[in-house]
């Protein structure tokens, strides 16, 4: 039995996430008290509640504390069956995130797998679809996993109604996943999405993005999508020969279109500014599957806490050694060792 104090480090549902994931891959019980104790809404929200859910149905487990506000839960999983599965977040709480639970456990079946996510698919503060699907999955791909998705409807906070699917093919063994220097810029792209709000919005927005970088305006574009709410992101997508790289700004009633712009240019700037293929929040997306392929190695520009936190709660489950070096300004290089791990039973 694992105990987990989830007001460790970050505080935040990530500590959840990861258990989750790993308890199915190892067959570990565990027990997390504190639940998300850093955020201003303590406890289960639905997003993670559907998460827990999602992990109790995909592993058989004995569940309890699953219930909305609930600051603990132990978790019991008996075997991982893969297959097709669908899991409903019903708010606009953060499907890609309820993905992120189970992957680490469906990449290293022996079956396929298939889900439909429904909730929030482009939230602040979680992974948008497109960085799932430029950035995070063409990652798991080079670890052999042939994983496919399609973004079916658009969800923004606060309606959210968005929907994904995703098949998963998995790969045993995973293959070591190893990047440490980013190669050739190849591409870059801007897309402004607007929802039930004003077009010139996600036109205004690219523009700015374009002409602050000094890119081309024929590399932007806006369009107007269908949506259960209003809603506005704008995406930079830089593709680089080993590696896309997906950053988003996220609009929000009352922050000026200007600044929604200027955020993602800074964040642009940030990234292009250091060599480092890796950026912050593919960093600690990628420790977990990497942990699982049992070695791997990557640069990044900065070490979060989210990543700090992420590599402790993965050595309570994982016999893994996670090392941090810092390389140069903006450069820091993490190695993992040992912790290679596959799904026993089906
Ligand atoms: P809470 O902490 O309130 O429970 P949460 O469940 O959303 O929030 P966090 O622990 O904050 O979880 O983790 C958020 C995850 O979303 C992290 O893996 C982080 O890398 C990812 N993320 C956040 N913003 C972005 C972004 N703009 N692009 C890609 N990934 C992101």
């Amino acid at each position: 039995m694992i105990f987990i104090d989830g007001s460790f480090g970050e505080g935040g549902g990530q500590i959840l996430r990861t258990a989750l994931g790993l308890s199915l891959v190892t067959g570990k019980p565990f027990n997390i008290k504190n639940i998300r104790s850093g955020r201003k809404k303590p406890g289960l929200l639905r997003q993670h509640l559907t998460a827990v859910n999602a992990a109790g149905e995909i592993g058989k487990a004995v569940v309890k504390g699953n219930s909305i506000g609930s600051g603990e839960l132990y978790f019991e999983p008996h075997s991982v069956s893969p297959g097709e599965y669908n899991c409903q977040v019903g708010t606009a709480g953060s499907a890609t995130l309820v993905l992120q639970t189970v992957l680490p456990a469906l990449l290293s079946c022996k079956s396929a797998s298939k889900l439909v996510l429904e909730g929030g698919t482009h939230n602040p503060y979680a992974p948008p679809f497109d960085f799932l699907n430029y950035c995070f999955l063409p990652c798991l791909s080079k670890m052999g996993v042939q994983i496919k998705c399609s973004l079916v409807k658009y969800g923004f906070y606060p309606a959210g109604g968005g929907e994904f699917e995703i098949d998963i093919n998995p790969a045993r063994p995973l293959k070591p996943f190893i990047i440490r220097e980013r190669e050739g810029l190849k591409r870059t792209s801007v897309l402004g999405i607007v929802s039930d709000i004003p077009f010139h919005i996600a036109e205004d927005e690219v523009k700015i993005v374009c002409s602050e970088m000094g890119w081309d305006e024929n590399t932007g574009k806006a369009i107007s999508v269908h949506s259960s709410g209003p809603g506005n992101i704008v995406l930079a997508i830089l593709e680089y020969g080993n590696i896309t790289e997906v950053i988003t700004g996220f609009g929000q009633r009352g922050l000026p279109l200007k600044k929604v712009a200027e955020n993602v240019v800074k964040q642009v700037k940030k990234y292009m500014e250091s060599d480092a293929p890796v950026g912050e929040y593919l960093a600690d997306q990628l420790l977990v599957p990497m942990a699982l392929t049992g070695q791997g190695s990557f640069c990044t520009n900065s070490v979060s806490k989210h990543t700090l936190t992420n590599s402790e709660i993965i050595k309570k489950f994982l016999n893994v050694r996670i090392q941090y070096e810092k390389k140069g300004e903006n450069i820091f290089e993490i190695n993992i060792q040992g912790g290679r791990y596959e799904v026993g039973e089906e």
